[in-house]
């Protein structure tokens, strides 16, 4: 698996790239800004874009979506709940101080019960709303790897106080479909450091059972 992991924008968000080494297929998760650099990466590893996966729709991770499809010519995948978060990136931008992107068009929604997938690589969608009621993970479970997006980082979890946050959600979220995974997968978090579940499980002060 070919898999690079870059921050992108202000805000510092992880932008994954899951390539196959045989078909060249890939897919980007959360192209949120720079989508040059992406694209240089892309070339690098002589890569086809076939799907931009959304984690959810704050600015910070589908802004470029809209650049790098028509670059790439790749579908725009997101879960509908997130559809009326979208309508408010004009917004989104003001509050973080970025340009506004404009219209993002999404190809199609994904939830629970579907996969997408690089090549030979497919991930398990896993519906994880809280941070936002559309928010998603991405499981490889051949790979133990999970990106998170803005659910679970490294000794902590995603803010709940924005618009379509909800704390109760992500705590049910987190326990009962996070959490569910095996010990050794590792996390790839919408923001900072990677981790692992059994990590999260042992120390982040969010999880501990009280
Ligand atoms: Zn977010």
């Amino acid at each position: 698996m070919i898999h690079e992991i870059l921050p992108v924008g202000p805000l510092q968000c992880n932008c994954s790239i899951i390539g196959d080494e045989t078909t060249r297929e890939a897919m980007v998760i959360d192209p949120g800004d720079e989508i040059e650099d992406i694209l240089a990466l892309v070339r690098k590893h002589s890569l086809q874009v076939k799907q931009i996966v959304i984690t959810h729709a704050h600015i910070d991770h589908v802004g470029g979506a809209m650049k790098l499809r028509a670059a790439t010519g790749a579908s725009i995948l997101l879960n509908q709940n997130d559809y009326a978060l979208l309508k408010m990136l004009a917004l989104q931008a003001a509050w973080i101080g970025v340009p506004d992107p404009g219209n993002v068009e999404i190809d199609r929604s994904i939830s629970t019960g579907e996969t997408v997938s690089a090549g030979s690589y497919t991930a398990q969608v896993l519906h994880t709303p809280g941070h936002t009621e559309g928010s998603i993970c991405l499981y490889f479970e051949l790979e133990k790897k999970l990106i998170a997006g803005d659910t679970l980082f490294a000794g902590s979890i995603g803010r709940t106080d924005l618009p379509g946050g909800n704390t109760q959600k992500i705590m049910r979220s987190l326990h009962a479909t996070v959490l569910a995974l095996p010990d050794d997968t590792v996390v790839i978090p919408g923001h900072g450091e990677l981790t692992t579940i059994s990590e999260e499980r042992e120390s982040n002060p969010f999880l501990m059972k009280r």
